[in-house]
């Protein structure tokens, strides 16, 4: 997913390569530099989602519309559908272990997924980037003021990757819902990518606000830690990008996977990577007026 909103810049540039080799650093440079442009942008920006200035703990742009509800009912009814479809076909057809492992599987592919997504839409592409830029502009947004997510409404933080899930899953769907195993993969998979934003707004959460069950959940791995999305949002800001279980990170850090491919993009098609700008405002949390974002009881 993280790879399709380049996709349009990386045309763009090749195709400009061509031509003019040796300007190729100040083309990229145009076209990776956020902050400078973001205010041009102001006129462009929907009422959805993304928030230019700091904002309110009441501001209109945290709160669901019908919009955002319709959309996330409907990926949770796809998601529910498939994960059904598994479950029938499965009885039909005497199988448990192999539709278990399966959905366990895409637990752990969606948690791999959402670090490469999100270290993708933290690092590259602006809020005028094709279909991804309000994203993008958002998770931008929520490196300055993480603290907004506490306060967004459920629908609203979860409703881009609804429409995402819904557009994804409904022909995987007509394919395969004769095929327990892959519906199970895929339910799971969708379902946690879903709600990846919730368990993210989560971790931001403060351990005596949050229902005990969700704090049980964090505490033993299966949803992604406070402590741990907490070094995300510290310097040097280039790791723990995962957001379901956080199951990938440390190996995802370890292994410098991320930095890797920053290297492989930046030598071969010369985008920069944001977090190679460190430290410099754009991620870099401004001082707010709410509560901390990461409490002292985070750990
Ligand atoms: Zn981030
Ligand atoms: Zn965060």
């Amino acid at each position: 997913m993280s790879i399709l909103p380049h996709h349009h810049h990386l045309h763009h540039t090749t195709t400009i390569r061509h031509r003019r080799h040796h300007h190729n650093h100040r083309i990229y440079y145009a076209v990776t530099t956020p902050i400078k442009t973001r205010p041009k942008l102001e006129p462009l920006v929907t009422t959805t989602t993304p928030i230019i200035t700091s904002p309110k703990a009441d501001d209109p742009g945290l709160k669901s519309t019908w919009s955002h509800r319709a959309w996330v009912a409907t990926g949770c009814t796809t998601v529910l559908a498939t994960l059904a479809s598994s479950v029938v076909g499965s009885a039909n057809e005497h199988m448990w272990i192999e539709p278990v492992l399966s959905g366990f599987m895409g637990y752990l592919f969606a948690d791999l997924g959402s670090g490469v997504y999100h270290w993708g839409i933290d690092n590259y592409g602006d809020a005028s980037t094709p279909v991804f830029g309000t994203q993008i502009d958002a998770f931008q947004g929520h490196h300055k003021w993480p603290w907004t997510i506490t306060k967004r409404q459920f629908a609203n933080n979860l409703h881009a990757l609804a429409r995402v899930v819904t557009y994804a899953v409904l022909p995987i769907d007509l394919l395969c819902h004769d095929q327990p195993v892959v519906m199970a993969f895929v339910g799971m998979a969708s379902g946690c990518i879903m709600f990846s934003q919730q368990f993210h707004a989560w971790a931001h959460g403060t351990k005596s606000k949050l229902p005990p069950v969700v704090v049980a959940l964090q505490d033993t791995g299966v949803l992604v830690s406070r402590s741990q999305h907490a070094d995300h949002h510290r310097p040097p800001y280039n790791g723990n990008y995962c957001i379901v279980s956080g199951v990938w990170n440390r190996l995802l850090d370890e292994l410098r996977v991320f930095e890797a491919l920053e290297m492989i993009l930046f030598f071969k098609l010369g985008l920069r990577p944001r977090s190679w700008s460190e430290p410099n405002s754009d991620w870099t949390e401004e001082a707010e007026d709410s509560p901390a974002t990461f409490s002292h009881d985070t750990c």
